[in-house]
């Protein structure tokens, strides 16, 4: 099979790493910072940086419609922290013009984790994926409710949501492209392979 086409959306945060990482794996990584941008891929990385922005620049630019489209038409997609916040049905803290893309049935509040743990790493059990799969957290939303169709892939220690997918849509609260782990990467190509 020819190298699969992933977008990695490039309006703000943290793409590069994640580019670096998809293309490392014998990806083709390519950014998506317009609509015409949005052909011909195989699936989608929604990168970490601020979510309002994103939501912003995708209503701008006028992805976000065709946006939802495609990922409700089956387009494999993965999303990390506030790349998790774009794909939830429901975003908690958040501002009220702020859109999200609806493609994962869960309830997310920002920034939950307080203020003394902004940021932290820790190593996860996720399902699908590793035991020890290496976890970056930084200004990290929380998986508050997780709709019937969505699976829980990894929790904290204290029982949190911090890992889901449904059906080829994948979403973590942290970031493993900041880890030298590419493991969550490689589960996310071989959901993008069986989707082909
Ligand atoms: N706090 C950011 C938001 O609400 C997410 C942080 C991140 O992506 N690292 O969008």
């Amino acid at each position: 099979m020819p190298t699969p086409r992933i977008g990695v959306l490039s309006v703000q945060g943290g793409f590069a790493e994640h580019t670096d990482m998809l293309r490392n794996l014998g990806a083709d990584p390519t950014p998506v910072r317009r609509l015409d941008h949005l052909q011909r891929l195989d699936g989608l990385v929604i990168p970490g940086g601020e979510s309002t922005t994103i939501s912003r620049l995708l209503d701008l630019s006028g992805m976000l419609e065709p946006l939802r489209e495609l990922i409700a038409a089956g387009l494999p997609t993965f999303g990390t922290c506030a790349g998790l916040i774009m794909l939830a049905t429901d975003v908690l803290d958040t501002r009220p013009d702020a859109h999200s893309l609806g493609a994962l049935d869960i309830s997310v509040r920002r920034n939950a984790f307080g203020r003394q743990v902004n940021s932290f790493e820790t190593t996860l059990n996720m399902a699908h994926v590793a035991e020890d799969t290496e976890a970056v957290f930084i200004r990290a939303p929380r998986v508050e409710r997780v709709g019937e169709s969505v699976e829980e892939l990894a929790t904290l220690p204290d029982g949190t949501v911090v890992a889901v997918q449904s059906g080829v849509v994948l979403g973590t609260s942290f970031h493993p492209e900041l880890t030298g782990d590419d493991r969550i990467h490689r589960y996310f190509l071989s959901l993008v392979e069986q989707s082909r």
